[in-house]
């Protein structure tokens, strides 16, 4: 179980908290509403070098990079973990992720099954949790009510969610995204344990 470093004899410092799941399962939706009933907590802002879509904002949502500016970062050791997710690179950046612990805040990583599993590695005492949906026929119906992705890559994204659900064992708490406030509460009631 992560946290209680300080209860524990180790340096003081928040928690890194993981949430993943694949695509469409409602990851954004549910860590927006998480945050609403615990503004303590931080959200880290991922690297990316997909382009900005329609109202995302620089800094807030992520950090749009170049692809040489991605790259730059990785060979210089700067990100805790990136992926290739769909063609698009995402990261998180080490350094403010740390700065925000050492500050006591938990942090709270939005980031793919790939990126969870390299954090699991780095990170041992990291929470991680894992968004599933209530079934595969409602992801489904989620992912086409997305429209942000064509035919092909709808298919693309059905066939990784399949190969995704079955990395919930890697997880420490599983969480079915039913409900959003539902869901969010229990990941509140997780973090308070
Ligand atoms: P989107 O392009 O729709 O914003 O995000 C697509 C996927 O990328 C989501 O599954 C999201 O969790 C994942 N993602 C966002 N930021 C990161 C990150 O920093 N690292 C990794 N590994 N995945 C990320």
């Amino acid at each position: 179980m992560a946290g209680g470093t300080a209860a524990r004899g180790g340096p003081p410092g928040g928690r890194l908290i993981v949430i993943a799941g694949p695509s469409g399962v409602g990851k954004g939706t549910v860590v927006r509403r998480l945050l609403q009933v615990r503004p303590d907590l931080v959200l880290s802002v991922s690297c990316t070098t997909r382009a900005p879509r329609r109202g995302e904002v620089e800094g807030r949502d992520y950090r749009f990079l170049s692809v040489a500016e991605f790259d730059r970062l990785v060979a210089d050791g700067a990100f805790l973990e990136w992926a290739d997710v769909f063609g698009d690179r995402k990261g998180t950046l080490e350094g403010p992720v740390r700065e925000a612990m050492a500050r006591g805040a938990d942090v709270v990583l939005e980031i793919d099954v790939q990126g969870a599993a390299i954090v699991r590695r780095r990170v041992p005492e990291a929470l991680l949790i894992f968004l599933v949906p209530p079934s595969r026929a409602e992801l489904e119906r989620r992912l086409r009510a997305r429209r942000t992705e064509d035919g092909e890559t709808l298919e693309r994204r059905l066939a990784a969610a399949e190969r995704e659900l079955a990395e919930a064992p890697g997880f420490d708490r599983v969480v079915v995204n039913d409900e959003v406030d539902r869901a969010a509460a229990e990941i509140a009631g997780i973090l308070d344990c």
